[in-house]
């Protein structure tokens, strides 16, 4: 029997030692170092008790014995802090767990005290029922009492948390804690059989070993199947997609509540079968053993799509059916559509946007076989309209812009808002129609009532290059809008290839501009103006830039652009100065009797003061203000008569001659007389001429020397090219001349040399 003990309690230490190693290699965290430290004492307790036997000598039983009840302790505190653990009462009472410790304690030092005193028990050789002889623990007095408290507290302790967790816990769980609870449970009773019995050895110490064992084997490596079943029944039952479970038959078995409700599948089985079967049947799904594809299912009169996976069941190779997993993709998809739209469209006008227009159009122009153009739109008024009217109309007009080019679409045409109020369609070119935009324009200002017309340009590219990038293809239809100075009608402006290079061209007019003036590249080209005698009597002053690669380039080609740019006054600025410096070279010289006359841009009476700038350079130069003749215009006073009639009225009052140029090309110029004193008008014969009725400008020009006449003003007409045209004026009365007939504007040196020695034509 003694041997039988030996024997079990040996290979259950084996065991408990082969568990450590295994132990080792799971995750080192407080409960399993917890786990392991219970196992071992669970060993060293059998070891104890195998020792207590064994020993020959009653002092040994007695010492054996005292460390068995200790370890015992021990092993029970080491168990009630891994239950608590495991049922994740990690806030157990502190204070609670002192109290254990020193029970545990005081309990481990009276079992030690009675190896000298023998106050718990005593101990006795006795000889078991084969023969063999072992010390016997005999005698327990009331003291002992204290240790079988401390420990069954310590058991009734673990017992209550397993039984209250296993039953508060999810009964997928339960099992979980059960399988422990019975372990301790069992053990007790071995215990409290031993005890009470009087069985000759305490077989419940094999028992803890076999619990520790059998607990490592639960906790760590047995899964519950059922648990997992469980488990996995509700993830099914509570899955968001349907499920369901056909025989090897095509009979339908079962299906989950989601199934149930969306399907009505509880009510219509046999629909649902002859559904499979017709599934089945045309997906040819019998000898398939899974399948994926997606299929609308109608349901409540609106149609769902549902992502269909179908998987036969097999078992050791034996069909046992199928299933069918329905996951529905409606509200997806839905979604996705939505954020398609979001992306791809412009949201207050519902047509394509910019980057998918651009996606569009690069994908359609790589397939076409007939010419395709960009069209492009800009309503030039649109901040005036949103600052008058306010944003809302200015959507309104928006919208209807956009609802104008849908109506162009009709399968190969793309129309987009690339931004703000500027729209962008790309379309064949024989589909597109110079009239239906005039018109559209026309009905848009029309339908929204306002006072003011919309002003809307669209310019054209014919897309000769579809690799181009289709950003540089509107931006070339917008090179052409760009052209259109101010014309408040709806106009239709082609992008073509002379249009690209003038647009090259003025970009480095604008960008060469600070480097040309720095190299002294602008010069001063001088136009004599002649008396009715032939004599000279001064010149105009007429810029020209020597380009170093381009060769002379005329003022035309810039003016205009450094008007736009605001570049005109540094040149003005220049060009007046160098005046100054060519009338006092001439005083210096002895002809101070020759004037000067500059132009003065219209732009120049917004960005400078005239005043100071004029007499700054005649005080600067000392030259008399008479030599400085100032050619001012229409534009530059109309809009401000009173304001800019009070600078002229102080520059003429200084001493400088002020000419009216181009008097005749404005439209109130007679008018305009009345409210303004100047010294001279400046006829341009030419620019009368052009309008191609002669009789009737002669007329003009003759009645507007006639007018000067009465109002004491001198009047000098320009752009005289013939003899003819000489003895008309002539007779007319006009005194003074200007014009290629006398003189092209040519070099300051060439005048001084032509005209300052013999001063005549
Ligand atoms: P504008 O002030 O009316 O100058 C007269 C223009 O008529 C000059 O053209 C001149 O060369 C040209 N012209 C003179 N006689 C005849 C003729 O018999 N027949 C024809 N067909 N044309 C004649 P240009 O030099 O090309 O200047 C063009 C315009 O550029 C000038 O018109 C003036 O408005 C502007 N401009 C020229 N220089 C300057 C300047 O320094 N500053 C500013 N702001 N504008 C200038
Ligand atoms: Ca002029
Ligand atoms: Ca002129």
């Amino acid at each position: 029997m003694k041997f039988i003990l030996l024997f079990i309690s040996l290979s259950i230490i084996i065991a408990v030692l082969l568990c450590n190693v295994l132990i080792v290699k799971l995750e080192r965290n407080s409960m399993n170092i917890t786990f392991q430290c219970f196992m071992n004492m669970s060993a060293l307790v059998i070891m104890m008790y195998l020792a207590a036997v064994f020993v020959n000598s009653h002092k040994g039983a007695l010492v054996f014995y005292a460390f068995y009840y200790l370890f015992m302790d021990i092993l029970l505190i080491l168990l009630f802090a891994f239950i608590m653990m495991y049922t994740q009462r990690t806030a157990f009472n502190k204070r609670c767990m002192n109290i254990i410790m020193i029970g545990g304690l005081v309990d481990g030092i009276i079992q030690l005290l009675n190896i000298q005193m023998q106050k718990l028990y005593s101990v006795q050789f006795v000889m078991d029922r084969s023969g063999y002889m072992f010390y016997r623990v005999v005698n327990r007095t009331g003291y002992f009492v204290f240790h079988l408290a401390f420990c069954y507290i310590l058991i009734i302790l673990i017992c209550f948390r397993l039984l209250r967790k296993s039953v508060r816990t999810s009964s997928v769980f339960r099992g979980k804690y059960l399988v422990v609870l019975s372990l301790i449970v069992i053990s007790v009773i071995f215990n409290a059989l031993y005890m009470t019995l009087g069985i000759e050895y305490d077989s419940s110490v094999i028992l803890y070993g076999v619990l520790s064992v059998a607990l490592f084997y639960f906790l760590y490596y047995y899964k519950p199947s059922g648990l997992i079943d469980n488990l996995l029944s509700y993830i099914v039952k509570s899955s968001e997609d349907v499920v369901l479970c056909f025989d090897i038959h095509g009979k339908y078995l079962n299906a989950n509540e989601i199934g149930k409700n969306r399907l009505r599948v509880s009510r219509a089985n046999i629909d649902l079968e002859l559904r499979y079967k017709e599934l089945l049947e045309n997906k040819n799904l019998h000898n398939i053993s899974e399948l994926t594809w997606k299929e609308e299912f109608t349901e409540n009169n609106s149609s769902r799509m549902y992502e269909v996976k179908y998987k036969k069941l097999k078992v050791k190779g034996k069909d046992i059916g199928s299933y069918l997993v329905l996951h529905d993709l409606t509200e997806e998809i839905i979604k996705n559509q939505d954020n398609h739209y979001k992306a791809t469209h412009d949201l207050l006008t519902g047509i394509y946007n910019r980057d998918y227009f651009y996606k569009q159009v690069t994908e359609c122009l790589k397939t076409i076989d007939e010419p395709y153009c960009m069209v492009c739109t800009d309503i030039r008024n649109f901040k005036m309209i949103n600052d008058i009217y306010g944003k809302q109309m200015g959507d309104e007009i928006l919208i209807k812009v956009a609802g104008s080019l849908k109506r162009l679409l009709k399968g190969k045409e793309f129309c987009c808002r690339l931004r703000d109020d500027r729209f962008a369609v790309c379309m064949p070119c024989k589909s597109f129609d110079e009239e239906f935009f005039k018109r559209e324009i026309y009905y848009i200002s029309k339908k929204i009532g306002m006072s003011i017309p919309v002003n809307m340009y669209v310019g054209i590219y014919e897309i000769s290059d579809p690799t181009l990038e289709v950003s540089v293809m509107c931006d070339r239809a917008y090179l052409a809008i760009n052209t259109v100075k101010d014309n408040y009608q709806g106009l239709v402006v082609y992008y073509d290839d002379k249009l690209r290079k003038d647009v090259q061209r003025e970009q480095r007019i604008v960008n060469e501009f600070s480097d040309a003036i720095a190299a002294s590249q602008f010069q001063l080209f001088l136009q004599p103006q002649v008396r009715y005698d032939g004599s000279i009597c001064g010149a105009e002053a007429l810029i020209r830039w020597i380009h170093p690669e381009l060769g002379i380039i005329p003022p035309f080609e810039f003016i205009n652009v450094y008007e736009r740019v605001g570049f005109i006054s540094r040149l003005d600025l220049y060009v007046w100065e160098q005046a100054c410096k060519l009338l006092s070279k001439w005083r210096d010289e002895g002809h101070d009797n020759m004037y000067i006359s500059v132009n003065i841009s219209p732009k120049d009476f917004y960005y400078l003061d005239l005043y100071s700038v004029f007499t700054g350079l005649v005080e600067k130069y000392k030259i008399h203000p008479s030599r400085l003749h100032l050619e001012i215009t229409e534009t530059a006073v109309i809009s401000d008569i009173d304001k800019q009639g009070l600078l002229i009225e102080q520059l003429r009052d200084y001493g400088f001659y002020v000419e009216m140029d181009d008097f005749g090309s404005g439209f109130s110029s007679l008018n305009l007389l009345t409210r303004l004193n100047v010294d001279t008008l400046k006829i341009d014969m030419g620019f009368l001429r052009k309008s191609g009725q002669s009789t009737k400008s002669d007329e003009i020009i003759r009645s507007v020397i006639d007018l000067a006449k009465e109002l004491d003003i001198h009047v000098i007409t320009e752009g005289v090219e013939t003899e003819e045209q000489l003895n008309l004026l002539r007779e007319m009365g006009c005194r003074m001349f200007q014009g290629y007939y006398f003189a092209k504007p040519m070099k300051a040196t060439e005048f001084e040399s032509q005209y300052l020695l013999n001063n005549g034509v």
